[in-house]
Protein backbone atom coordinates (compact mmCIF):
# COMPACT_ATOMS: atom_id res chain seq x y z
CA UNK A 1 0.00 0.00 0.00
CA UNK A 2 1.24 3.68 -0.87
CA UNK A 3 1.92 6.30 1.95
CA UNK A 4 -0.60 8.00 0.50
CA UNK A 5 -3.47 5.04 0.46
CA UNK A 6 -5.32 6.04 3.01
CA UNK A 7 -5.49 9.84 1.65
CA UNK A 8 -6.64 9.65 -1.96
CA UNK A 9 -8.98 6.76 -2.42
CA UNK A 10 -7.71 5.25 -5.58
CA UNK A 11 -9.88 5.62 -9.09
CA UNK A 12 -12.67 2.39 -9.52
CA UNK A 13 -13.20 3.42 -5.47
CA UNK A 14 -16.76 3.84 -4.37
CA UNK A 15 -19.39 5.79 -6.30
CA UNK A 16 -19.11 8.40 -3.36
CA UNK A 17 -16.25 9.50 -3.97
CA UNK A 18 -15.11 12.78 -4.92
CA UNK A 19 -13.36 11.54 -8.22
CA UNK A 20 -16.25 9.71 -8.80
CA UNK A 21 -18.73 12.46 -7.97
CA UNK A 22 -16.90 15.34 -10.18
CA UNK A 23 -14.28 13.60 -12.77
CA UNK A 24 -15.22 14.52 -15.89
CA UNK A 25 -13.44 15.21 -19.30
CA UNK A 26 -14.44 18.32 -20.93
CA UNK A 27 -13.73 20.05 -23.63
CA UNK A 28 -10.29 22.14 -23.58
CA UNK A 29 -8.94 20.28 -20.54
CA UNK A 30 -5.75 19.62 -22.56
CA UNK A 31 -5.43 23.31 -23.40
CA UNK A 32 -6.43 24.47 -19.93
CA UNK A 33 -3.92 22.19 -18.31
CA UNK A 34 -1.03 23.10 -21.07
CA UNK A 35 -1.98 26.93 -20.20
CA UNK A 36 -1.32 26.31 -16.50
CA UNK A 37 1.91 24.24 -17.16
CA UNK A 38 3.05 27.47 -18.94
CA UNK A 39 2.04 29.76 -16.33
CA UNK A 40 3.66 27.81 -13.67
CA UNK A 41 7.18 28.45 -16.64
CA UNK A 42 6.81 31.46 -16.90
CA UNK A 43 6.54 32.31 -13.47
CA UNK A 44 9.95 30.86 -12.57
CA UNK A 45 11.68 32.30 -15.42
CA UNK A 46 10.29 35.86 -14.15
CA UNK A 47 10.96 35.33 -10.28
CA UNK A 48 13.17 32.01 -9.87
CA UNK A 49 13.46 31.80 -6.13
CA UNK A 50 11.34 34.90 -5.75
CA UNK A 51 8.55 32.35 -6.44
CA UNK A 52 6.85 30.61 -4.14
CA UNK A 53 3.63 27.92 -4.05
CA UNK A 54 1.40 29.11 -1.23
CA UNK A 55 -0.37 26.32 -0.42
CA UNK A 56 -3.30 25.60 1.49
CA UNK A 57 -2.93 21.81 1.06
CA UNK A 58 -6.81 21.78 -0.78
CA UNK A 59 -7.26 20.00 -4.26
CA UNK A 60 -6.51 22.70 -6.77
CA UNK A 61 -3.42 23.06 -4.57
CA UNK A 62 -2.08 19.92 -5.10
CA UNK A 63 -3.01 20.16 -8.15
CA UNK A 64 -0.55 22.52 -8.38
CA UNK A 65 2.03 20.78 -6.43
CA UNK A 66 1.81 17.57 -8.92
CA UNK A 67 2.35 20.52 -11.68
CA UNK A 68 5.00 21.92 -10.65
CA UNK A 69 6.99 18.65 -10.09
CA UNK A 70 6.02 17.30 -13.74
CA UNK A 71 7.50 20.38 -14.96
CA UNK A 72 10.71 20.19 -12.40
CA UNK A 73 10.27 23.18 -11.25
CA UNK A 74 11.97 23.82 -8.12
CA UNK A 75 9.45 26.34 -6.66
CA UNK A 76 9.42 26.27 -2.85
CA UNK A 77 6.04 25.16 -0.77
CA UNK A 78 4.79 26.36 1.82
CA UNK A 79 1.33 26.38 3.82
CA UNK A 80 -0.28 28.05 7.27
CA UNK A 81 -1.28 25.64 10.21
CA UNK A 82 -3.49 28.14 12.02
CA UNK A 83 -3.54 25.46 14.86
CA UNK A 84 -6.91 24.53 14.23
CA UNK A 85 -6.72 22.26 10.84
CA UNK A 86 -8.27 19.00 10.71
CA UNK A 87 -5.45 16.17 10.64
CA UNK A 88 -6.63 14.88 7.67
CA UNK A 89 -5.32 18.33 6.19
CA UNK A 90 -1.99 18.25 7.96
CA UNK A 91 -1.22 14.32 7.09
CA UNK A 92 -0.70 15.82 3.28
CA UNK A 93 2.08 16.99 3.99
CA UNK A 94 4.39 13.67 4.68
CA UNK A 95 2.46 12.75 1.87
CA UNK A 96 3.59 15.72 -0.47
CA UNK A 97 7.07 14.30 0.82
CA UNK A 98 6.59 11.04 0.17
CA UNK A 99 4.82 11.53 -3.48
CA UNK A 100 7.22 14.17 -4.57
CA UNK A 101 10.22 14.66 -2.34
CA UNK A 102 9.33 18.20 -1.81
CA UNK A 103 9.42 19.10 2.26
CA UNK A 104 6.59 22.16 2.76
CA UNK A 105 7.31 24.46 5.02
CA UNK A 106 4.66 25.00 7.65
CA UNK A 107 4.75 28.45 8.76
CA UNK A 108 2.44 28.95 12.53
CA UNK A 109 0.93 32.22 13.95
CA UNK A 110 2.84 33.47 17.23
CA UNK A 111 1.78 31.52 20.14
CA UNK A 112 1.37 34.27 22.73
CA UNK A 113 -0.74 35.96 19.75
CA UNK A 114 -3.09 33.07 19.63
CA UNK A 115 -3.10 32.58 23.63
CA UNK A 116 -4.02 36.65 24.14
CA UNK A 117 -6.83 36.23 21.46
CA UNK A 118 -8.42 32.91 22.86
CA UNK A 119 -7.77 34.52 26.25
CA UNK A 120 -9.54 37.23 25.83
CA UNK A 121 -12.15 36.43 23.53
CA UNK A 122 -12.26 32.26 23.84
CA UNK A 123 -12.60 29.21 21.90
CA UNK A 124 -15.89 30.02 20.02
CA UNK A 125 -14.84 33.78 19.06
CA UNK A 126 -15.61 33.20 15.58
CA UNK A 127 -19.23 32.81 15.96
CA UNK A 128 -20.05 35.49 17.49
CA UNK A 129 -19.44 38.31 15.05
CA UNK A 130 -17.51 38.96 11.86
CA UNK A 131 -15.40 41.49 13.04
CA UNK A 132 -13.95 38.56 15.85
CA UNK A 133 -14.02 36.37 13.29
CA UNK A 134 -11.42 38.17 10.90
CA UNK A 135 -10.02 39.03 13.99
CA UNK A 136 -9.12 35.79 14.84
CA UNK A 137 -7.85 34.97 10.89
CA UNK A 138 -5.79 37.85 11.37
CA UNK A 139 -4.13 36.23 13.95
CA UNK A 140 -3.69 32.78 12.93
CA UNK A 141 -3.60 33.31 9.25
CA UNK A 142 -2.46 36.64 8.08
CA UNK A 143 0.36 37.77 10.29
CA UNK A 144 2.24 34.04 9.40
CA UNK A 145 1.32 34.80 6.05
CA UNK A 146 2.70 37.89 5.97
CA UNK A 147 6.08 35.87 7.44
CA UNK A 148 5.64 33.53 5.12
CA UNK A 149 5.79 36.00 1.91
CA UNK A 150 8.42 38.44 2.81
CA UNK A 151 11.32 38.30 0.62
CA UNK A 152 9.12 37.12 -1.95
CA UNK A 153 8.41 38.48 -5.24
CA UNK A 154 5.47 36.35 -6.75
CA UNK A 155 2.95 33.43 -4.82
CA UNK A 156 0.95 30.98 -6.60
CA UNK A 157 -2.37 30.29 -5.62
CA UNK A 158 -4.83 27.63 -6.02
CA UNK A 159 -7.47 30.64 -6.96
CA UNK A 160 -10.64 29.44 -9.33
CA UNK A 161 -13.07 31.78 -11.19
CA UNK A 162 -15.51 29.13 -10.68
CA UNK A 163 -15.02 29.10 -6.68
CA UNK A 164 -17.58 32.19 -6.07
CA UNK A 165 -18.80 35.31 -7.58
CA UNK A 166 -15.63 37.36 -5.91
CA UNK A 167 -13.23 35.48 -8.01
CA UNK A 168 -15.21 35.62 -11.09
CA UNK A 169 -12.73 37.83 -12.69
CA UNK A 170 -9.33 35.99 -11.30
CA UNK A 171 -6.78 36.39 -14.04
CA UNK A 172 -3.69 34.15 -14.21
CA UNK A 173 -1.09 36.86 -12.82
CA UNK A 174 -2.40 39.78 -10.76
CA UNK A 175 -0.71 42.29 -8.97
CA UNK A 176 -1.42 41.17 -4.97
CA UNK A 177 -1.60 44.69 -3.64
CA UNK A 178 1.33 44.16 -1.71
CA UNK A 179 4.28 44.96 -4.33
CA UNK A 180 4.20 41.32 -5.67
CA UNK A 181 2.73 39.14 -8.35
CA UNK A 182 -0.58 36.42 -7.48
CA UNK A 183 -0.14 33.50 -9.92
CA UNK A 184 -3.24 31.16 -10.49
CA UNK A 185 -2.54 29.16 -13.02
CA UNK A 186 -5.62 27.25 -12.15
CA UNK A 187 -7.91 30.62 -12.64
CA UNK A 188 -9.91 29.10 -16.04
CA UNK A 189 -10.39 25.41 -14.63
CA UNK A 190 -13.49 23.83 -13.68
CA UNK A 191 -14.31 21.89 -10.59
CA UNK A 192 -14.26 18.76 -13.29
CA UNK A 193 -10.84 19.60 -14.60
CA UNK A 194 -9.48 19.34 -11.14
CA UNK A 195 -11.29 15.97 -10.54
CA UNK A 196 -10.08 14.66 -13.88
CA UNK A 197 -6.36 15.70 -13.64
CA UNK A 198 -6.65 14.30 -10.10
CA UNK A 199 -7.92 11.38 -11.33
CA UNK A 200 -5.57 11.01 -14.45
CA UNK A 201 -2.39 11.98 -12.65
CA UNK A 202 -3.00 9.91 -9.34
CA UNK A 203 -2.94 12.80 -7.21
CA UNK A 204 -3.15 12.69 -2.90
CA UNK A 205 -5.90 14.57 -1.54
CA UNK A 206 -7.39 15.47 1.26
CA UNK A 207 -10.50 12.15 2.40
CA UNK A 208 -12.33 15.36 3.33
CA UNK A 209 -12.98 16.43 -0.08
CA UNK A 210 -14.94 12.61 -0.25
CA UNK A 211 -17.05 14.16 2.78
CA UNK A 212 -18.64 17.03 0.42
CA UNK A 213 -16.18 19.32 1.32
CA UNK A 214 -14.99 21.13 -1.48
CA UNK A 215 -13.26 23.99 0.21
CA UNK A 216 -11.40 23.19 3.68
CA UNK A 217 -10.15 25.51 6.26
CA UNK A 218 -9.90 25.70 10.09
CA UNK A 219 -12.10 22.86 11.40
CA UNK A 220 -14.38 24.85 13.21
CA UNK A 221 -14.90 27.15 10.17
CA UNK A 222 -15.57 24.23 7.60
CA UNK A 223 -18.71 21.81 7.18
CA UNK A 224 -19.81 19.49 4.65
CA UNK A 225 -22.14 21.47 2.05
CA UNK A 226 -25.33 20.21 1.27
CA UNK A 227 -26.24 19.56 -2.38
CA UNK A 228 -26.99 23.04 -4.90
CA UNK A 229 -24.94 25.13 -2.23
CA UNK A 230 -22.09 27.26 -3.34
CA UNK A 231 -18.66 25.65 -3.25
CA UNK A 232 -17.69 27.50 -0.48
CA UNK A 233 -20.78 27.68 1.78
CA UNK A 234 -19.44 25.35 3.85
CA UNK A 235 -16.87 28.09 5.37
CA UNK A 236 -18.01 30.16 8.11
CA UNK A 237 -21.63 28.85 7.35
CA UNK A 238 -23.17 31.50 9.70
CA UNK A 239 -22.08 34.71 8.52
CA UNK A 240 -23.55 36.54 5.01
CA UNK A 241 -20.12 37.17 4.13
CA UNK A 242 -17.94 37.03 0.93
CA UNK A 243 -16.73 33.85 2.36
CA UNK A 244 -13.10 34.79 2.46
CA UNK A 245 -10.44 35.43 5.06
CA UNK A 246 -8.12 38.38 4.23
CA UNK A 247 -5.62 35.83 2.21
CA UNK A 248 -7.02 37.12 -1.26
CA UNK A 249 -7.67 41.15 -0.78
CA UNK A 250 -7.87 41.83 -4.05
CA UNK A 251 -10.63 39.89 -4.94
CA UNK A 252 -13.17 41.08 -1.61
CA UNK A 253 -16.20 43.01 -2.57
CA UNK A 254 -17.09 43.41 1.14
S1 LIG B 1 -10.83 30.10 9.65
FE1 LIG B 1 -11.80 30.13 11.72
S2 LIG B 1 -10.35 29.16 13.16
FE2 LIG B 1 -9.27 29.59 11.21
S3 LIG B 1 -8.27 31.51 11.58
FE3 LIG B 1 -10.22 32.04 10.59
S4 LIG B 1 -11.75 32.29 12.25
FE4 LIG B 1 -9.89 31.35 13.14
Amino acid sequence: MSDFATLSPLPGSPASTAIALYARHTAGHEERVATARRVLRQAHEQHGAGLLQSSSLGVEDMVITALLAQEGLPTDIATLDTGALHPQTLALLPAIEARWGRRVTVFAPAQEAVLSFVRDHGERAMYESIELRKACCGVRKLEPLSRMLAARSAWITGLRREQSANRADVPHVEPDGQGRDKINPLADWSWADVWHFVQTHDVPYNALHDEFMPSIGCAPCTRAIAVGEDFRAGRWWWEESAKECGLHQTHHKN
